[in-house]
């Protein structure tokens, strides 16, 4: 349970009426996340959603701010021209009384504000089919909306998030210390990563020669970083821009496929159970590409099914750089938790290589 909200943050921005309580909200994992309700005379009573960032993740919280106010922004203006409701289908900053986007309190945490999204869910997993469409109609419509946004303006609010040439070289890093003493243990998976070194190249040098285009990328395309109509089930909108980053639109497909058409958890030990299930990896190509697919270009939509391995392998590689390293990044619940993770990423990998051709096959159906 978090603490109380002090009535200093309440204050500081410009909500409609009188305060009444604040509670913690969703199931988010990285920003403190609250609901605040409104009493107001004349019109029903309103909620906002009241977030703390995390300043450990995200160090320049004003970057990030002006990165979401930038592409809401854009959002907001396309969503318009095109008869939409820009309340509901994009996220809205409520401002401070002193006309900013972030209120930094008398401890020194940042906080933000925005309009409360109604009859919308974020559902925490695929229990229906048709939930993993819609988030890729959702991530796609997002990526079609933003085609003409100058990407080289966003700020990176993490540093080389998927420059898998750094990534290769940390993970190198890794080996040559062992400080953990494991690398001996782990022989196998060493070879394994280092076998696709060249893999990790492809993008961000295509990227540098101008071959892929630089995109608004969202970085945490999650099922539950979308609002998902209560009625109809469509995804209306998609939320959590802390992540949002200059990058490739294949890191964001990549990922999607990585763990959302994964048979198995992430952490499973049943390695048997791992899979890349092509029924999932159709569903998300097709919802994608059904709202991105005009914007995209001949090698990004070349590239979509490489993404899916692509991201896997950065993925997978850092769960094993991470337990080389004696398990300082990614919070483990058991012993060689870190190992488990990466195998099953290997294991989606393997699995990927085979599947290449069905998956252009089916990315080809869909263009
Ligand atoms: P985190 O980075 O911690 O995941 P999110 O921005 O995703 O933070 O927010 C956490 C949760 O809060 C979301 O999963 C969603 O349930 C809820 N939420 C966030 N923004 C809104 C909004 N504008 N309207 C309604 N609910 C929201
Ligand atoms: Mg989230
Ligand atoms: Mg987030």
């Amino acid at each position: 349970m978090l603490e109380m909200i002090k009535n200093e943050i309440v204050n500081a921005f410009l909500f409609d009426g009188d305060f009444i309580y604040a509670e913690p909200f969703g199931c988010g994992h990285i920003n403190a996340t609250y609901a605040v309700y409104f009493r107001r005379e004349t019109k029903p009573p309103v909620r906002y959603i009241l977030q703390a960032v995390n300043t450990t993740i995200f160090t320049d919280p004003q970057g990030l701010i002006e990165n979401i106010q930038g592409v809401t922004s854009h959002l907001r203006k396309k969503i318009l021209e095109q008869g939409g409701d820009p309340q509901r289908e994009t996220l809205t900053l409520i401002p401070t009384r002193d006309g900013k986007l972030l209120y930094e309190d008398s401890e020194g945490r940042f906080w933000r504000s925005y309009h409360f999204i109604e009859n919308a869910t974020c559902h925490q997993s695929v229990d229906r089919p048709v939930l993993f469409t819609n988030a890729a109609k959702a991530f796609g419509h997002f990526q079609k909306l933003l085609a003409d946004y100058p990407a080289d303006t966003l700020h990176e609010t993490i540093a080389g998030f998927h420059n898998t040439v750094d990534r290769y070289a940390l993970f190198e890093k890794a080996v040559a210390e062992d400080k953990a003493g494991r690398a001996a243990l782990v022989e196998k998976e060493i070879q394994f990563f280092l076998d696709r070194k060249a893999d990790g190249t492809v993008v961000v040098d295509a990227i540098a020669k101008g071959q892929l285009p630089l995109r608004v990328t969202h970085n945490d395309t999650k099922l539950n970083n979308i609002m998902m109509d209560n009625e109809t089930d469509e995804g209306i909108c998609v939320i959590d821009l802390d992540t949002v980053m200059p990058g490739s639109v294949l890191y964001d497909f990549g990922d999607s496929i990585r763990f959302g058409a994964s048979t198995a958890d992430e952490d499973e030990q049943d390695l048997s159970l791992v899979s890349m299930d092509l029924e999932l990896f159709e569903a998300y190509t097709a919802g994608f590409l059904s709202e991105a697919g005009s914007s995209l270009t001949a090698e990004e939509i070349r590239l979509l099914p490489f993404s899916a391995k692509l991201l896997t392998l950065e993925c997978g590689m850092r769960f094993l750089t991470d337990y080389l390293n004696g398990d300082t990044y990614f919070r483990i619940h058991r012993e060689h938790h870190n190992l488990d993770r990466c195998r099953t990423q290997m294991k989606l990998v393997a699995d990927m290589e085979h599947k290449m051709e069905d998956m252009h096959k089916i990315v080809e159906k869909y263009v």
